[in-house]
């Protein structure tokens, strides 16, 4: 009993010693004064010195051992971090701290990369026993400050000394940025960094809840697209900022560089859709287009390539996702080329999240400042670059929206063009049947006219005759007035033509018709040819003296002609003319009227011819 406790007890002052002494021994590294930091925080990579044991095998003992002791590098530049690439060796850390000042200190040592697989934090106690603490982004669970970074709070007694061992490794690239904190300033800290977090995932979040209702009330893909790279990159960042493992996920695997990993897979694959279908890759440019989509393929199937090697494929994964960003920024820029108006958006939105990107190696590099801006640049370029793709999209829709609207105008203009020739050919149609119908009218007035007329002599024919000798004897009923009817034949008409030949009988009946018609001229009366060569007149209201003298008149103008006709007595032609004139009553017809007036022509002819008779009855 007693002699374990003495040796626990020996071992205890030897430990004080080494660590007392292991300074003086290895003192290449400057300790850390804490009561005079020059800056909050405190970078700590020219304080620390460095052993790197590519075997991963050296445990706390071995590294303090004198033989690997000496073997720690000193005198590391200045920077905001180690910057020690892929590799798999584990990488010591040493650091001293010193409080000379009398009151304790709290101090809070940060390892401002949640990206880190594996920590073991190797803390002395006031007795200057270590303390093991092991944590890591592929440890679920595993801080002990709860918070995105890995958090160590430290405790300085007055007038004390601290060697503090950390062992680092990681499965991807590592990338040691080390900070001393005072206990308050970095409380202070802790809430505008929450803060900065916060703004950028409540702009995610709203962007996605947004774009996801623009994809339900729209539904175009393309929204779709867009809350699933938002999405992805949200958790990404989440994760990159060891948010997703202390807030979301518990710390669970998730918060893993397989999920780290993946989720930038899933980022890019979503960018890629996105910009295909906002710049029209596929109809601009089919052969690209099948790239993108065998890229995108090949992003989403890396998870499961992740989840079996990742530290196998860490570096050939960061060259393919470079490789992807000029793929991407080529296209970009031949469509801008092109003068698509997408494409200056797309480039500016991606412009931007390159640059928030680039701040930290930049900042890593001493190039930009570290400020407020640059700290969380890639969130900064992150949030500016949804702001300006959702601008691009409502762009897009307001293109879309007057394409649409040009066509539909076009369309109302080609219809309103139809319905004008439509209407203008009706109205030609119109005119030409308005046309027709006029000229078919005349055709009729002629034809009429034809019906009614003599084509001999030009007169009014027999039927023409009989439908006025039907009407006026109605009407002369009607009125009780009288009505006088004659009938005149050729003399010796035979004859003329038997001498004359039958040609110049029709002459010879022409010029008696027109000698008729103009010796017969009231516009009540109506002559006729009556058949061969004999003709008629009507004359209304018109006694038998009247009607007679009328008759007398056309014997005496017919032989005031002097036509020659050498058969016949007289030695011209002549004519013999029968009159009649009646009140016509119910009990007579116009066929009494035709038998007197033949009567007294067959009078007239008997009598010598060459004269007008009038009828007895
Ligand atoms: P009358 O004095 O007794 O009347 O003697 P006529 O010779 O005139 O006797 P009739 O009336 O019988 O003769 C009619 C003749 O008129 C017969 C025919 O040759 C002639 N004629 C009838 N129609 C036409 C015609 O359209 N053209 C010609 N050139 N002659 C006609
Ligand atoms: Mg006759
Ligand atoms: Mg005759």
């Amino acid at each position: 009993m007693h002699t374990p406790r003495g040796c626990q007890q020996l071992m205890v002052w030897l430990l004080i010693c080494v660590a007392w002494l292991a300074p003086l021994a290895w003192s290449a590294e400057p300790a850390v004064d804490v009561t005079a930091m020059p800056a909050e925080p405190l970078s700590l990579t020219a304080f620390v010195a460095l052993l790197e044991d590519p075997e991963r095998s050296l445990t706390l003992a071995d590294v303090q051992a004198p033989a690997q002791a000496v073997r720690f590098k000193t005198n590391l530049p200045a920077s905001s971090a180690l910057t020690l690439g892929f590799t798999r060796s584990a990488y010591w850390l040493r650091l001293t701290l010193r409080n000379p000042g009398t009151t304790p200190r709290e101090h809070m040592l940060v390892v401002d990369n949640p990206r880190i697989s594996q920590i073991q934090a190797y803390l002395p106690d006031a007795l200057g026993t270590y303390q093991t603490i092991t944590t890591g982004c592929d440890i679920p669970a595993s801080r002990i400050y709860s918070n995105r970074n890995f958090v160590f709070p430290l405790t300085l007694p007055p007038a004390s000394e601290q060697v503090l061992y950390l062992r680092m490794e990681s499965s991807i690239g590592l990338l040691i940025p080390l900070q001393l904190w005072s206990a308050p300033a970095f409380h202070a800290h802790e809430r505008d960094d929450y803060l900065v977090q916060a703004w950028y995932f409540g702009i995610a979040s709203a962007m996605i809840l947004f774009n996801l209702m623009l994809f339900f009330a729209l539904r175009d893909r393309i929204y779709l697209f867009y809350v699933a790279f938002v999405t992805s990159t949200a958790c990404t960042l989440a994760i990159k900022n060891g948010l997703a493992g202390e807030l979301l996920w518990g710390g669970t695997v998730l918060d893993s560089n397989v999920a780290y990993y993946s989720g930038a897979s899933l980022t890019v694959s979503a960018l890629l859709l996105f910009m295909r279908r906002m710049l029209r890759i596929d109809q601009l440019m089919p052969r690209v287009d099948r790239l993108l989509l065998g890229l995108v393929a090949v992003f989403l199937l890396s998870p499961l390539a992740y989840a079996v090697a990742l530290p196998l494929l860490a570096r050939g994964a960061i060259l393919l996702y470079l490789a992807s960003v000029v793929v991407i920024l080529v296209v970009v820029v031949s469509c801008a080329f092109k003068r698509q108006r997408s494409a200056y958006f797309f480039l500016a939105a991606f412009a931007l999240l390159m640059l928030g990107g680039a701040t930290t190696p930049l900042r890593a590099m001493g190039i930009v400042p570290t400020n407020a801006f640059t700290v969380d640049g890639i969130q900064l370029g992150s949030a500016l670059e949804m702001l300006l793709l959702a601008f691009a999209l409502a762009d897009r829709f307001n293109v879309m929206r007057r394409e649409k609207a040009k066509v539909q105008a076009q369309l109302l203009h080609a219809q309103q063009q139809l319905v004008d020739s439509l209407k203008s050919s009706e109205r030609e149609l119109e005119q030409r049947v308005a046309e027709r119908t006029d000229e078919l009218q005349l055709l009729n007035n002629k034809l009429a006219a034809l019906s009614l007329t003599d084509s001999l002599t030009g007169i009014a024919n027999r039927r023409h005759f009989d439908s006025v000798l039907r009407q006026e004897w109605q009407r002369a009923q009607r009125q009780n007035t009288p009505l006088a009817l004659a009938m005149l034949d050729v003399d010796w008409f035979k004859r003329y033509n038997d001498h004359y030949g039958h040609p110049a009988g029709d002459l010879c009946l022409r010029q008696i018709a027109q000698t008729l018609a103009a010796t017969v001229c009231r516009s009540s009366d109506l002559v006729a040819r009556y058949g061969g060569e004999e003709f008629v007149f009507i004359a209304p209201m018109t006694d038998a003296a009247a009607a007679l003298d009328i008759a007398q008149k056309v014997v005496d103008a017919v032989a005031a002609l002097a036509l020659p006709h050498a058969s016949s007595a007289l030695g011209r032609v002549t004519v013999s003319i029968g009159v009649v004139a009646m009140l016509p009553s119910p009990d007579s017809s116009p066929e009494v009227l035709l038998q007197h007036a033949d009567a007294a022509l067959y009078l007239a002819k008997t009598q010598g011819r060459n004269r007008a008779e009038l009828a007895t009855a």
